[in-house]
């Protein structure tokens, strides 16, 4: 079948960064021709709100983001349920598993990322193993008859998972993490450690420093070894993780970078000069340390999703980084963590200031009188504040430069953390951009 005719920019992904190319590369070009290759049957849909349909607290037709007339009326070519198998950059044209090509100007590749399965792990092929990153998961995981629910990894998807399970009616939900304590790379011990306590009040059982060692069962899964035990359950959630969809990249003779996303310059394009990419398959700069980063999150596939396709339409627009935010609110349960942790910050002459009450706690990491690192359970006031200031002090990516005209603040002891934030809130006021 040949191809019909050239596509001014062609989109493979139909999630949150590769809806926003589409969108930005229109409202900049109202006559280019865009079209969007999604794998999945379904529109634009949130995977953040995934945990709350699992929950019963949104229904399906409230989680998309858009609908098909909303393509229609942005003339966005949408085709779905036809994975994209081949992209031939020599040729500039892309091939489907159900044997379409389309040709193509300027290709913006926005692949997501997929859940890490312990595939080598004994059990983790029988049913009753699920992970949750699309919709099609989450009615799979509402589909199998099931009381008790292992819920594997502490972060994000884990977190929300176990709540979501116990709000669904299990009646009995076991997280269990392999490190030492809950989501470490984010939280300290003593954040972890509050966080814990929040998520057993929620009915959760929380183990952590003793991995899962094998999946029992016979013909579906009756339980997990952990090094320490045995705790039966009929479904397993794991999340462990997401790791960036490169394959068809790769296989095209796009570069990967050092951490194993699409490698992209600061205008989103990888090797091959029409070929954009964006979201989570892409590998980034963190603006905080200047280093390398897979930031996996909403925000940074949207900021990059609108780089590329504005850059696809004629702009010259670019991207200097992302900050990694952990931030979930799910079932009256909220953590936010961002900036250093004290594992980042050891060896530096650095000060903590908490604050614990019965239900929240926070903790503000100050190095050399500056915010460094925030972290809170159950409490998310000011965290625009604090992320602003963070990003403001820290940011490496040669965006703006803030210059903050009074002295540093360096808390004495006994300051406590409402202090702290008034102080910042004065400051703020007065800083300004250079
Ligand atoms: C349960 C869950 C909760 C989350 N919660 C948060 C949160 O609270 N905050 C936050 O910031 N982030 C959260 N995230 C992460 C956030 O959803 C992602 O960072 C974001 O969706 C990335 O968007 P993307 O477009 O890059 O990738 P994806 O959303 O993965 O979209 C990629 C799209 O490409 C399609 N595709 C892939 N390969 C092909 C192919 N070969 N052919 C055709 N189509 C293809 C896929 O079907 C998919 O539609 C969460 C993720 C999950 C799963």
């Amino acid at each position: 079948m040949a191809a019909e005719k050239i596509i001014d920019l062609l989109i493979i992904g139909n999630g949150a960064a590769g809806n926003c190319a589409a969108l930005a590369a229109r409202r900049a070009d109202a006559g280019m021709s865009i079209t969007v290759l999604g794998m999945e049957k379904h529109c634009e849909y949130s995977n953040p709100a995934l945990p709350d349909y699992l929950s019963g607290e949104l229904p399906l037709e409230k989680m998309f983001v858009r609908d098909e007339n909303s393509y229609k009326e942005n003339k966005i070519d949408l085709k779905l349920n036809d994975k994209v198998i081949a992209i031939e950059p020599e040729k500039n044209l892309v091939r489907t598993e159900s044997g379409k090509k389309y040709s193509y100007k300027n290709l913006i590749i926005s692949t997501g990322s997929f859940p890490i399965q312990l595939r080598r792990m004994k059990g983790t092929g029988l049913p009753g193993n699920f992970v949750m990153k699309t919709i099609d998961d989450v009615e799979a995981i509402l589909a199998y008859p099931g009381k008790r629910a292992v819920v594997v990894g502490s972060g994000a998807i884990g977190l929300e998972g176990c709540i979501a399970l116990k709000q669904r009616g299990y009646e009995a939900v076991t997280m269990v993490e392999g490190l030492d304590w809950m989501s470490p790379k984010s939280l300290d011990f003593e954040t972890a450690d509050a966080l814990a306590e929040s998520v057993r009040k929620h009915g959760v059982e929380v183990l952590c420093g003793e991995a899962v060692s094998s999946v029992e069962g016979e013909d579906k899964v009756t339980g997990v070894k952990t090094e320490k035990r045995f705790i039966p359950c009929d479904l397993i959630l794991w999340g462990v993780g997401m790791r960036a969809d490169t394959e068809l990249a790769k296989n095209a003779g796009i570069e990967l970078g050092e951490l194993g996303g699409i490698r992209v310059d600061d205008h989103m394009r990888t090797n091959f000069p029409n070929i954009y990419a964006c979201g989570d398959c892409i590998e980034s700069t963190d603006r905080l340390s200047g280093k390398p980063a897979m930031h996996l999150f909403w925000e940074p596939a949207q900021r990059g999703g609108t780089v590329a396709g504005e850059n696809c339409a004629g702009l010259d627009r670019t991207y200097t980084g992302s900050t990694a935010v952990f931030l979930t609110h799910k079932g009256g349960l909220s953590v936010a963590a961002f900036g250093k942790t004290e594992m980042d910050l050891k060896d530096r002459d650095y000060r903590v200031i908490e604050e614990r009450r019965p239900e929240s706690y926070r903790r503000l990491l100050i190095e050399e009188g500056r915010l460094a690192g925030a972290q809170m359970v159950n409490i998310l006031e000011d965290v625009d504040l604090m992320l602003d200031e963070i990003q403001k002090h820290y940011d490496v990516s040669g965006g703006s430069r803030w210059v903050f005209p009074d002295e540093i603040f360096v808390p004495e002891e006994g300051t406590t953390v409402v202090e702290y934030l008034n102080h910042m809130k004065k400051n703020r006021r007065v800083m300004v951009k250079r």
